[in-house]
């Protein structure tokens, strides 16, 4: 290290006394021993940097310029901060690296402002599952996968019984409150590749790759008996307490379908599970489409 200017001290918390002469910079930045962008140029190992940084780009072509980011809980400083990192080698007139410039730039504040952004495009701010357009683009993705791989992909339409009267005798406030207990209900019910949304109102939707029917009947009967314990009451519904409604359907996806059509279908079994008198599950396979719904 010949150079660590004030920028660096106040950033990482480190003065220049103590780096000055030395070779381990990284202990500026990391809590364990690994290379900076600076050492993986200097030693010939840019093939690394994938691995250690959040995102990275080169520069130019002879690939020794490079740009990374990635969070740094750096020992000495007061909070993790995004850091973006540019180093440049200077070569001597045989080509041969005799110095690297490293370059760091806080990117702390915009990284946060991209994540909250995120946050804002994909989350319902209401019950924090994910929201509509969210579903939408996972549903088309889990289709595509599906169709690739020859998997089933089943989907759950989950709609509040009575949920009106709830409103009515709770006010707007109270009809929100449960719609957040029902949501952490339903998403404690998931695996971790089951997405759950909040599809409208007091609809939530939950998509389940590689899913059979039965898988999913099984899910949606847990759905639905977690919600009845919650036992938040609603006297307008049969069960005197607030319920949910559940169709379930199950596609194999091939070229000539898409996944519209497993939500109408899904859509079809809610409808069913709610003539039938709510508080249940109705399935339906998409190639069943003319039998009579299977009703728990
Ligand atoms: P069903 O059993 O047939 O589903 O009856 P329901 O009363 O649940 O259905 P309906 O579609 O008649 O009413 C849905 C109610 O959900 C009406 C609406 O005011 C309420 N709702 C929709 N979104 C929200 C919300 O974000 N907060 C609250 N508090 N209520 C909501
Ligand atoms: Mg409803
Ligand atoms: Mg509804």
């Amino acid at each position: 290290m010949i150079v660590w200017n004030r920028a660096c001290e106040r950033l990482t918390g480190v003065p220049a006394r103590e780096m000055l002469g030395t070779r381990d910079a990284w202990r500026c930045f990391y809590g364990k021993a690994r290379p900076t962008l600076a050492d993986l140029v200097i030693q010939r190992r840019t093939g690394e940097v994938p691995t250690l940084y959040d995102s990275h780009q080169r520069l130019c072509e002879d690939g020794a310029h490079l740009a990374a980011q990635s969070w740094c809980d750096m020992p000495r400083a007061p909070r993790r901060r995004y850091l973006a990192v540019d180093v440049s080698p200077i070569v001597d007139d045989d080509g041969n690296v005799t110095a690297v410039v490293e370059t760091l730039r806080d990117m702390t504040d915009e990284k946060q402002a991209q994540i909250a952004l995120e946050q804002l495009a994909t989350r319902d701010g209401l019950t924090g599952l994910a929201n509509r357009r969210c579903f939408d683009d996972t549903l088309q993705a889990e289709w595509q996968r599906a169709l690739r791989q020859h998997q089933p992909l089943s989907l759950l339409m989950v709609d509040v019984d009575s949920f009106k009267q709830y409103n009515d005798a709770h006010g707007h406030v109270g009809g929100d409150e449960c719609l957040q207990r029902i949501a952490t209900a339903v998403a404690s019910e998931m695996r971790a590749n089951d997405l759950v949304a909040r599809y409208g109102g007091e609809e939530f939707a939950v998509i389940l790759p590689n899913q059979s029917l039965k898988g999913a009947a099984i899910v949606a009967e847990r759905i639905r008996c977690r919600v009845e314990s919650l036992n938040l009451p609603n006297l307008g519904a049969a069960k005197r307490c607030v319920t949910v409604s559940i169709g379930a359907a199950t596609a194999l996806p091939s070229p000539e379908t898409e996944a519209g059509q497993l939500i109408a279908t899904a859509d079809a079994a809610l409808y069913r599970a709610k003539h039938m008198g709510r508080n249940r599950i109705s399935l339906t396979r998409e190639a069943d489409g003319e039998l009579p719904a299977y009703t728990v």
